[in-house]
Parts: structure tokens; C-alpha cells; sequence
């Protein structure tokens, strides 16, 4: 049995934040952890800046609501869908995720949760697990799947190392020029026959 265990933000979707940054203005919100390393510190200062611009969740997932899945995202989703059962693996937070994931069909999601308050203001952040892809391909490996793996960036590493089969999808130069051992593929024809491929060597 073989499962299809797929990144979201830069395979499927924008960029959440960077793309938030940019239809509310918001420079600042650009960061990620490659200008502010610790997770910890980058959350908090986004949760600050939410709060200094007056964002409550509603009015994020209002902003949020008007991103488009990536072009070609929906068609290759479906493609894969009809023949392996496939999971999203994200590092974001289901709150977010999910305006977006009602444009995608609602997919099957592993990601991390927010508190909120009942004012609507974000409070905290709830992180599932440590190295929560991997762990997630680990458990699904003691269930007898065989797992075929795609991400484009570092927090997907461990991920596809740990199928058996993995992909890197859109990464950059120098995520590809670090782990020569996977496949990169930049479009999504690319990447249906590097599912079938990996699929057939099984
Ligand atoms: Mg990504």
C-alpha cells in the first residue's frame, strides 16, 4: 500500500505569511526563520504584529480567503487523489490553512493548531509534535504504507529521508545543490511522473 505524503506552502499554496504580508502591507511579516532562526521568537513577533495591526483570526481568514491555491494545484491534487491515498504535512496551523484548503477539496491535513480567544485574538500557538513531518511518515510506515514524499524546502528534509521514496517540488538552488539524492522537479507534469516512477519501483 503506498500514501502520498505531500508539503503545502510552496507545493500547493502561497506562502501564508509572505503572501498575508503582502495584501495587508505588513513588511515586517515577511520574516521567516531564515532572517530569525528560532521558531519560538519568530512566532511571537508575528503574534505582536498581528495584535499592533488590529488582526483578530476572523479578519485573517477573511484576508486569507481571498489567496488562490498555487496554478495547476487543484488538477494535480485531484490527479493524485484517484490513485494514492494522500495527507498533507504542514508546519502551519489549521485555522489558517483552511480557507485555502476549501479551494483544494478538502484533503486530508497533519499541521499545528492555535489558541484563540473569544475576542478572536491569538493568544498562542500549539506545535503537534517535534520533526512532525517525519514522525508522521515514521507512523504511517508502522501502519504498512509505503509513503512517496514531496516538499520544496528544509523543513521537508527529514520528511523525505524518511519515505521511501521522496521529491523535491519548486525548491531552491541551493535546497537541490544539498540533497542530490532526490529527484527535483519544478511543474506539476513533472511531478505526476515522478510519482509514477517511484511508484512503479516498488
Ligand atoms: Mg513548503
Amino acid at each position: 500500500m503506498e500514501l502520498a505524503c505531500l508539503d503545502l506552502e510552496g507545493v500547493l499554496i502561497p506562502e501564508i505569511w509572505i503572501a498575508f504580508a503582502e495584501k495587508t502591507g505588513i513588511e515586517e511579516l515577511k520574516a521567516t526563520t531564515r532572517d530569525i532562526p528560532d521558531y519560538d521568537v519568530l512566532m511571537q513577533q508575528r503574534l505582536r504584529l498581528l495584535d499592533e495591526h488590529g488582526y483578530g483570526l476572523p479578519e485573517i481568514q477573511e484576508v486569507i480567503s481571498t489567496l488562490d491555491p498555487l496554478e495547476g494545484a487543484r488538477e494535480f491534487l485531484d490527479w493524485l487523489r484517484e490513485r494514492f491515498q494522500v495527507v498533507i504535512l504542514s508546519d502551519t496551523f489549521y485555522e489558517f490553512a483552511m480557507p485555502l484548503m476549501a479551494k483544494l477539496g478538502h484533503p486530508a491535513l497533519l499541521c499545528h493548531k492555535l489558541e484563540v480567544n473569544e475576542q478572536g485574538r491569538i493568544t498562542n500557538y500549539l506545535l503537534r509534535q517535534r520533526d512532525p513531518k517525519r514522525q508522521s511518515v515514521r507512523a504511517f510506515q508502522l501502519l504498512n504504507y509505503r509513503v512517496i514524499a514531496t516538499g520544496d524546502s528544509y523543513n521537508d528534509t527529514t520528511m523525505l529521508t524518511q519515505a521511501e521514496a521522496g521529491i523535491l517540488f519548486h525548491a531552491p538552488d541551493n535546497v537541490i545543490a544539498e540533497f542530490p539524492q532526490f529527484p527535483a522537479v519544478h511543474n506539476y507534469d513533472d511531478l505526476r511522473e515522478e510519482f509514477l516512477k517511484a511508484s512503479e519501483r516498488f
